[in-house]
């Protein structure tokens, strides 16, 4: 497979996973509308380089240019560098290993440097991060999002997935993912995305989660299930 093609295959990978865990989100009740841009300010958007890659096309083809590289010249502290990735949490969890500490006091708040008269201008093109920030009630400015362990657990499945599908690439805060796929530097925020080393989900959410789950690996992407999509990429990871 060339470049080419396993780039659109990873999108293909990508708005597939997107549209499961949209389908699934359609299905309850929540207090988002448009123009509530509260958890758009809270500066905790975390993507993979897939998902940068992803967003970056969906504001090129938004005429958006100037958004992207406003995005990417956001100076990140050092302290938005996450700890470690999904799947590498859930690999030290299932072998009972400590996860590392935080790299230190928590990197301050701040709104989403793509945000636009409180709308998104590349909605279609979102990370898992924005779609999961869904809450059962209005959050107030600086509050917490209202949403159930169930919410949480089946997210933290997505975001393992989203991850599993971008076998070379790296994870972290929005702005240093974008920077770091125009070649502008800030690696260093950036942790290496890992194979999927196994679900992490709570003793009783294990079998909902395989039932949730199954049709998500069914879905058709290019003519083959996307499960089987994402064992291939395992199995081909050096
Ligand atoms: S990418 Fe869009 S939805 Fe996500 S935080 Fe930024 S403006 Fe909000």
């Amino acid at each position: 497979m060339n470049h080419s093609d396993s780039h659109n295959l990873g999108f293909a990978l990508l708005a597939e996973l997107y549209a499961a865990y949209n389908q699934l989100a359609q299905g309850q009740r929540w207090a988002c509308f448009a123009g509530c841009s509260v958890c758009c300010q809270t500066g905790r958007v975390l993507i993979t380089t897939l998902e940068g890659r992803y967003l970056a096309e969906g504001l090129r083809r938004a005429g958006r240019d100037d958004l992207l590289r406003a995005a990417a010249a956001v100076p990140v502290e050092p302290a938005a560098r996450p700890a470690s990735s999904f799947n590498a949490l859930a690999r030290m969890c299932l072998a009972r290993q400590e996860p590392p500490p935080a790299a230190g006091p928590e990197a301050a708040p701040g709104r989403c440097p793509l945000l636009q008269d409180d709308l998104c201008p590349v909605y279609d093109h979102r990370p898992l991060a924005c779609r999961t920030m869904v809450s059962a009630e209005v959050c107030a400015p600086g509050g917490q999002a209202v949403h159930d362990q169930w919410w949480i657990t089946l997210a933290t499945a997505f975001f393992q997935l989203v991850e599993a599908a971008d076998p070379a690439g790296l994870f972290g805060p929005l702005p240093a993912v974008l920077a770091a796929e125009s070649g502008a530097g800030w690696e260093s925020r950036l942790v290496p995305c890992e194979p999927l080393p196994g679900l992490l989900a709570p003793p009783e959410h294990q079998e909902g989660l395989s039932r949730a789950l199954r049709p998500v690996f069914a879905r058709p992407v290019r003519g083959r299930p996307l499960g089987l999509w994402l064992d291939e990429i395992r199995s081909n990871r050096p």
